[in-house]
């Protein structure tokens, strides 16, 4: 067992700890405070070669691992959790199921303009009446002389309006009685697709969530994503690494937090020592290092596994459901560290729990990873 990063993830790591310090973090507060999407940022990202990092280069990738992408979703999300969770979608969300469940064809088409950056990645899933219980969906795609006509809605997609296509699941018919959900690639400026961007987040402000409505928008049949009938499989093995982008995405601001704390609580003086000094507070501290500690081990792993061609759902759905836990953890505590200042804006760390709390929701609530992982262990 080895648990260094090999040389190629340590230059990962460095490169984006440093352009996250430098490029990333200053303007975290604002973005926060404007919801101003950080367009710049995601074009030199592009120019990075960053935005198809796990892609293989023939589709103009960079053939990394699982691991360098946790690795650049973290250091992403210390800096500026709306930028990590536009990286995380893009990538695991947006990319991933072309890859995995694309035709060549829809690879030339629809993943390469991802990987340049072009198109940003966004998968929809979710409609008013279908969250976790995603079988639920009620958008419907009618199959007419070679082409699919789609009617119905989605809530809550991360990216859309900055993507130029997205795969979205809609009922293409039913089988045995049951709802047959297929996954369809929708070009964004098809007629009769609307895309309103106007939600009212309590964090993660300058991250783009839409709602999505379709009014006979009609694509050709090329654009089944995967086999007809496979939608719902599908989007479960796309969430699957989904998770882990959520998990690293938790590390992220875990980290940011309590760097914040230990650093305000050696400049805070009471009682005239350090807040540092009081063994209170170093306890506090010292778990939040090995809370840390721990998630990002689960997260390596599990993108470990990935990487391995092995089966990854419950190292995945643990990974997100501590890493979030734990970020929201920390990020409280983090404020209690800074005591009243700690509530007030400017000094951040209230942004890191208002953005953490996305992350016991999306991609399957704590409760849906509860499920997930206590199916897997055989209940
Ligand atoms: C900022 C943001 C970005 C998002 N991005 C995307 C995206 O890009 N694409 C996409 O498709 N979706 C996206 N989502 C949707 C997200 O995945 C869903 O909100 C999430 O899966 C929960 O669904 P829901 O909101 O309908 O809650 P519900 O399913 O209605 O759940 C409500 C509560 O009931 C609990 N619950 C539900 N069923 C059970 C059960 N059987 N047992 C016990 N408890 C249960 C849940 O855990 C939760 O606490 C996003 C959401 C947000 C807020």
């Amino acid at each position: 067992m080895n648990f260094d990063l090999t040389q190629e993830q340590q230059m990962v790591k460095k490169l984006m700890r440093d352009f996250s310090n430098e490029e990333v973090a200053p303007g975290a507060v604002d973005r926060d405070r404007t919801g101003k999407f950080p367009l710049d940022i995601f074009k030199t990202l592009s120019q990075m070669g960053m935005m198809g990092l796990p892609f293989p280069e023939k589709y103009g990738g960079a053939g990394a691992d699982t691991i360098s992408f946790a690795i650049v979703t973290e250091e992403l999300s210390r800096a500026c959790a709306s930028t990590g969770i536009t990286y995380s979608a893009h990538i695991s969300l947006g990319g991933a199921p072309l890859h995995l469940f694309g035709t060549e064809q829809q690879k030339q088409d629809f993943l390469i303009p991802i990987c340049t950056g072009e198109s940003l990645g966004a998968f929809g899933l979710t409609e008013p009446n279908a969250g976790s219980d995603a079988g639920g969906t009620e958008t419907a795609a009618v199959l007419e002389e070679g082409k699919y006509i789609i009617n119905g809605s989605k809530v809550y997609i991360t990216n859309a309006s900055y993507a130029k296509h997205l795969a979205l699941t809609a009922v293409t018919g039913r089988k045995d009685g049951r709802k047959e959900i297929s996954a369809i690639i929708v070009p964004t400026d098809t007629e009769g697709f609307t895309i309103i961007d106007n939600y009212e987040k309590m964090g993660l402000h300058a991250s783009n969530t839409t709602e999505l409505i379709l009014d006979q928008v009609t694509v050709p049949e090329e654009n089944l994503l995967g086999e007809r009938g496979r939608g719902f499989q599908q989007f479960l093995v796309t969430l699957d690494g989904g998770r882990i982008g959520i998990g690293a995405m938790a590390v992220g601001i875990a980290q940011a937090a309590y760097e914040r704390a230990l650093n305000y609580s050696k400049e805070r003086k009471q009682f005239g020592k350090s807040l540092s000094s009081f063994q209170i507070t170093q306890f506090k501290l010292a778990d939040m290092a090995m809370k840390i500690e721990l998630a990002r081990n689960m997260v390596y792993k599990a993108a470990w596994m990935k990487d391995q061609g092995r089966k990854f759902t419950k190292e995945a759905s643990m990974c997100k459901l501590y890493a979030s836990e734990i970020a929201m953890q920390i990020a409280s505590e983090a404020i209690q560290i800074h005591g009243g200042y700690g509530y007030m804006r400017e000094y951040e760390v209230e942004r890191y729990l208002r953005d953490a709390k996305l992350l016991e929701i999306g991609e399957g609530t704590s409760e849906v990873q509860r499920m997930v992982i206590a199916g897997q262990i055989g209940c």
